[in-house]
C-alpha cells in the first residue's frame, strides 16, 4: 500500500472515497514522512509490543505502527473512515480497527483481553479536543501502559513539561509529572497536516512511572490543593487555599501547614509564597501535613 505520509497518496485516498473532514472530530491528517518517523522513534516500538492507536484517521500513523509492532489496535470514532481503513491497511494482518469513541472504551479491559493485562504502548495524533481528558484518564486510572507518544498542541506540550518558575507551570504539569516523565520529542508546524491546524503541535513521549516520584498519603487531597493554588495564580498560597470552595481549612491552619512544610524540607520560612513556586514534593509534604 502506498505510504500515506506522502501528501499525494493521502489526497488520492480522500478523493477516491469522497471524504469530508469532520471538524467536530478534530481531523488533521499527517502528511509528512519525517514526522511519522519521529513518532515511531519516540515511541520506541519493538516486535513484542501491542500498540493502542487513538484516532487512526485514514491509517497514516497506523501503517508505520504495523511495520514496527507485534499488534496494533486502532480505535476510530468516525464511521466513514472504517471502510477507508480496510483499504489502506489491507496489507497488514496485525491490526484490528474498532469503531468506537475512545472515551467510552474500557481501556483496562481491552489491555486485559488483548494483551493478557501486560502493559501496552499508546500512540496517537490526538484529536485536540480530547487531549487532556484522555491522557488524565489513562494516567489516573493507572491503565497498564509503559508509555504514550502523543501529538498535541504545542502549548499543552509545554505545560506538561514545565517546572516551577516557568510561566507554563500549572496543575497539568504537576498531574502529568506525578504519573509520568514527559519529554517533547519534536515540534511540528501546521504544514505537516491536512487540513492545517491554526496552532503549532508537538510530539510528546510520556514515560509512565511504576511508582509516583513522591509519596503522599492522600493524592486526592494533594490534587485539590494543587488545583486551588493555581486557580488564583496571582494570590499567595495562603489565600488560594483558604478561598477554595473545595477545601475547608482556616487561614491559620493553612499558614501553620506552610511553615511546617518549609521547616520539614529545610526551606526558608515564608508564609507568603505563591503556589506556582512549589514543587511536587512540596505539595506532597503540605498535603500530608493538612491531611
Ligand atoms: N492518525 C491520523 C493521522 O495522524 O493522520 C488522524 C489524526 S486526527 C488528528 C484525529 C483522529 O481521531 C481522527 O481520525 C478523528 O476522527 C479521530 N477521533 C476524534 N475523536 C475521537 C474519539 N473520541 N475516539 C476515537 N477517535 C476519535
Amino acid at each position: 500500500m502506498a505510504d500515506l505520509g506522502q501528501p499525494q497518496n493521502t489526497i488520492a485516498i480522500l478523493k477516491k472515497y469522497d471524504f469530508t473532514f469532520q471538524k467536530k472530530f478534530g481531523q488533521n491528517f499527517l502528511i509528512d514522512t519525517h514526522v511519522l518517523e519521529k513518532i515511531v522513534d519516540a515511541a520506541d516500538i519493538g516486535k513484542d509490543d501491542l500498540v493502542l492507536e487513538i484516532g487512526p484517521g485514514i491509517g497514516t500513523v497506523t501503517q508505520y505502527l504495523c511495520e514496527a509492532a507485534r499488534q496494533v489496535i486502532a480505535v476510530e470514532i468516525d464511521r466513514q473512515l472504517i471502510k477507508i481503513l480496510k483499504d489502506t491497511l489491507s496489507a497488514y494482518d496485525n491490526v484490528e480497527v474498532i469503531n468506537e469513541d475512545i472515551l467510552k472504551v474500557d481501556i483496562a479491559a481491552l489491555v486485559e483481553e488483548k494483551n493478557s493485562g501486560k502493559p501496552i504502548k499508546v500512540v496517537s495524533n490526538l484529536p485536540y479536543y480530547i487531549t487532556t481528558p484522555i491522557i488524565m484518564t489513562l494516567l489516573e486510572k493507572r491503565v497498564p501502559v509503559t508509555d504514550m507518544t502523543l501529538m498535541m498542541q504545542e502549548e499543552v506540550a509545554r505545560r506538561m513539561q514545565a517546572v516551577p518558575g516557568n510561566k507554563d507551570y500549572g496543575a497539568l504539569s504537576l498531574a502529568v509529572q506525578y504519573y509520568s516523565v514527559p519529554y517533547i520529542a519534536a515540534f511540528v508546524p501546521p504544514n505537516c497536516f491536512m487540513p492545517r491546524p491554526n496552532v503549532g503541535s508537538a510530539v510528546v513521549n510520556l514515560k509512565c512511572h511504576e511508582k509516583p516520584p513522591v509519596e503522599v498519603n492522600d493524592d486526592e487531597l494533594m490534587f485539590k490543593l494543587i488545583k486551588a493554588s493555581f486557580a488564583q495564580r496571582r494570590k499567595t498560597l495562603q489565600n488560594g487555599l483558604t478561598n477554595s470552595a473545595e477545601l475547608d481549612f482556616t487561614k491559620d491552619e493553612v499558614t501553620e501547614a506552610i511553615l511546617k512544610m518549609q521547616e520539614t524540607l529545610g526551606m526558608k520560612q515564608n508564609p507568603l509564597i505563591r503556589g506556582e513556586t512549589l514543587t511536587l514534593k512540596e505539595f506532597a509534604c503540605l498535603s500530608d501535613i493538612l491531611s
